[in-house]
């Protein structure tokens, strides 16, 4: 049987495509990735980069509230944990995504929890290819596989991943190895001043090491950072190196500063990167248009279509500029409307 649209990707972009195509009846496979260690380490495991977050109070329809009764009454029990007596007062990211999932589901998508490794968009229907050794073939594909954080690409960090070096506070800050303890955050967006006030919940001081002498971030936020007493602004340096012993992981960085070069060593128990992002689309290997920066090219504007006929993108894979929860969403939309109507041209019902 060749489906007629599979979904590679559990983000708002995969799971607002799924809805609108179950609504239409075209019964659509989700790959929604594989929990795996390796998608674990790359901050790439299923429901994306929602589900590591903390409250969202950005996306519209869930202004702050009570939303336990109603979370409670949409969702299985299991996946509501964050609803005990401190429930935060807005909806959470994973809540967030788990109610689109769950929403998905209750139209009729059907949802594989594997990686899809490799497609061959050379011919019509398509085939794709999966981590645990699936083919399936399919007459559309939507790809919403989102992006990943970057690090800065050096030995000693890769060596001490999980160890005391992270893409992402919330999900690691509040382990045991940070509480009390210095930390650095590496980057001048946005991302670096949420995680580095994020981290002074636990941290005895945050390090906001940046290469330039002026934040990226957005004037309010990069305030917050500024006022945050615990929060010590590093300019005009880079992380060189990361140390730390076997046994007990990140002990502290080395800091170079990009003005004069010298380098000072500095304790901390980790060190988290907020450096922005990188498509994910290593499974396309080069089979769609992309830009010079990975994202794929929307090739009609107002449309989700690619270079590949029948191959429609949504989210963050083709989006470098907006990266909202809610883009993502309105694209996921998009790509299932285009995708269906290209179905029709082609007699395929
Ligand atoms: P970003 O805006 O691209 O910022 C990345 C930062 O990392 C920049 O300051 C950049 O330095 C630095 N950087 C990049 N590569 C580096 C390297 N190799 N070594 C050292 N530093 C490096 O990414 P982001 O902060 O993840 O934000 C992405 C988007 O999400 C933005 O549109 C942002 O507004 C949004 N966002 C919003 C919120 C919120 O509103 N709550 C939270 C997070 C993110 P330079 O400045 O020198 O280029």
């Amino acid at each position: 049987m060749t489906e007629r649209v599979v979904i590679i990707g559990s983000g708002p972009a995969g799971w607002s495509a799924a809805i609108y195509a179950s609504r239409a009846s075209l019964e659509p496979l989700v790959f929604e990735g594989a929990i795996t260690e390796d998608n674990r380490l790359k901050g790439t495991l299923p429901l994306g980069q929602l589900s590591l977050t903390t409250e969202v109070e950005n996306y519209a329809g869930f202004p702050s509230g009570h939303l336990t009764e109603y979370l409670k009454s949409a969702l299985p029990e299991h996946l509501v944990p964050y609803r005990g007596k401190n429930a935060p007062h807005g909806v959470t990211g994973p809540e967030l995504m788990e109610l689109m999932r769950q929403q998905a589901k209750n139209f009729g998508t059907r949802i594989v929890t594997d990686d899809v490794v490799s497609v061959d968009l050379s011919k019509r229907p398509f085939t794709i290819k999966t981590l645990e050794g699936q083919t399936v073939e399919a007459h559309t594909i939507i790809v919403a596989t989102g992006a990943r954080a970057n690090y800065l690409g050096l030995p000693s960090e890769d060596a001490f991943k999980n160890r005391g070096v992270s893409a992402c506070a919330v999900c690691d800050g509040a382990l045991p190895r940070f509480r009390n303890k210095p930390l650095v955050v590496v980057g001048g967006g946005d991302s670096a001043m949420e995680e580095a006030s994020y981290l002074t919940k636990f941290a005895s001081v945050v390090h906001l090491v940046h290469r330039r002498g002026e934040f990226r971030a957005s004037k309010i936020m990069a305030q917050r950072a500024l006022e945050n007493p615990k929060i010590n602004v590093q300019w005009y340096s880079a992380v060189d190196e990361v140390l730390g012993t076997d046994d007990g992981g990140v002990t502290g960085v080395r800091l170079k500063n990009l003005q004069s070069n010298a380098t000072e060593t500095i304790e901390a128990a980790g060190m988290f990167c907020a450096i922005g992002h990188s498509p994910n689309t290593d499974f396309l290997k080069g089979q769609v248009q992309t830009d010079d920066k990975g994202y794929i090219v929307w090739t009609q504007s107002f449309r989700t279509n690619t270079s590949v006929e029948g191959v429609y993108a949504a989210g963050d894979v083709a989006d470098s500029n907006y990266r909202q929860a809610i883009t993502s969403a309105g694209t996921g939309c998009m790509a299932a409307l285009d995708a269906e109507r290209w179905l029709v041209t082609q007699g395929i019902h």
